[in-house]
C-alpha cells in the first residue's frame, strides 16, 4: 500500500536515534508559559528529556482502511496519511498515535484530561542565548485520547477540503485507540502514571507489529464474516464532549483489558478479539460523522 508500516520503521536510522535507551533522545529545555519574561528573570528551567516510542506505530494500513471503510468514508486509504505526517516530526507527531497506560489504568474523562498536549517554550540545550520559540508539546506518555477530542471540536462547522482534513485524521486515531499495544507500556518508557513496566512494556514492544498486522490475512471481509462483524457495531449516541471522553475510555479500558489478558497468557491478539475492538473504532466513528457532518 506504500504506507509505512513498524517494520519499515525499524529498519531506518530513526530507529537507532528514538528506539534504544534514553541517552541519544534529544534535549530539550521548556520554559513555562511567559517564555521571554522568565528566560531573562532565570527562574525556573524544567529540563524534559523526551522519551517516547515513536516506533509504536498503529493497526496496519489495511486495518485502518477497512475501519474507516467500515465506518463510511469516501476515500478510506487517506486514513493511513497521519501514520506519514508524523515522521515530519515523530518527536512532537508520534505522541498523537497511542497512550502508553499503565496496566492497572481505569480511563476516565478526568484522566484524558489530564495527558493532553500543552504549550511551552524551547531553547535548545547547550544555546540558552537563542531566542526561545513557543510550541506545542505533548504529553510524553502519548495524547491518544486526548487528540481526538481535538479534532472532533475542529470538526465542527467545518465544511469541505477542511471538514476532510480534520475526518481524515480523526479516523486515523480512532482506529488507533482500539489497538490493545497503544494503550499499555512501551519498552521502559514512563507509563502515563509515570512509572516505567519494562517487563510488561518489552513484551509489548516485542509483539507490537504482531498485534498491529493480526488482521491483515483476512481482510477485507466478505460474506458470512463481514455479516459477522456488521453485528458487532454497537450504534452509539454522542450529545457532548462529556459523552465522547466517556466513549473514548470504553474503547481504551477494552484495549487495555485486552492487553493485560493476552499479556499475562502471553499469547497475541485473536482474530475475533481484534476484530471486537476494530468495530468499536468503526462505531465510534460513525457517531463522530453524523455529529459533525454539515
Ligand atoms: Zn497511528
Amino acid at each position: 500500500m506504500g504506507i509505512k508500516t513498524r517494520s519499515d520503521c525499524q529498519a531506518k536510522k530513526v530507529k537507532s536515534l528514538f528506539c534504544f535507551g534514553g541517552e541519544m533522545y534529544p534535549k530539550l529545555t521548556i520554559w513555562e508559559k511567559g517564555g521571554m519574561a522568565a528566560l531573562k528573570r532565570v527562574l525556573v528551567i524544567i529540563l524534559m528529556v523526551f522519551n517516547f516510542s515513536p516506533c509504536a506505530f498503529g493497526w496496519s494500513s489495511e486495518t485502518h482502511i477497512f475501519i474507516a471503510t467500515e465506518a463510511g468514508i469516501k476515500n478510506p486509504e487517506v486514513t493511513c496519511f497521519p501514520d506519514l505526517a508524523r515522521e515530519e516530526n515523530i518527536i512532537l507527531a508520534g505522541p498523537f498515535h497511542w497512550h502508553d497506560a499503565a496496566p492497572t489504568t481505569i480511563v476516565t474523562p478526568d484522566y484524558i484530561d489530564q495527558h493532553q498536549i500543552t504549550e511551552g517554550m524551547y531553547v535548545k540545550v547547550g544555546a540558552p542565548e537563542s531566542k526561545p520559540i513557543k510550541m506545542k508539546v505533548p504529553d510524553p506518555s502519548g495524547v491518544l485520547y486526548w487528540k481526538i477530542l481535538e479534532l472532533y471540536q475542529h470538526m465542527k462547522g467545518r465544511t469541505g477540503w477542511e471538514y476532510e482534513y480534520y475526518l481524515t485524521n480523526i479516523a486515523h486515531y480512532v482506529g488507533d485507540l482500539s489497538q490493545p499495544l497503544h494503550n499499555f507500556p512501551y519498552a521502559d518508557h514512563p507509563a502515563g502514571d509515570g512509572k516505567a513496566y519494562p517487563e510488561i512494556g518489552f513484551w509489548a514492544k516485542e509483539h507490537h507489529q504482531q498485534f498491529d498486522s493480526v488482521l491483515d490475512s483476512f481482510l477485507p471481509l466478505t460474506g458470512k464474516e463481514k455479516e459477522t462483524f456488521q453485528k458487532m457495531i454497537n450504534p452509539i449516541q454522542i450529545a457532548s464532549v462529556d459523552d465522547l471522553k466517556k466513549e473514548i475510555s470504553k474503547i481504551a479500558n477494552s484495549a487495555i483489558s485486552l492487553a493485560n489478558k493476552c499479556y499475562a497468557e502471553k499469547r497475541l491478539l485473536t482474530k475475533d478479539e481484534a476484530l471486537r475492538q476494530i468495530a468499536m473504532s468503526v462505531s465510534l466513528l460513525r457517531v463522530i460523522m453524523k455529529n459533525t457532518n454539515q
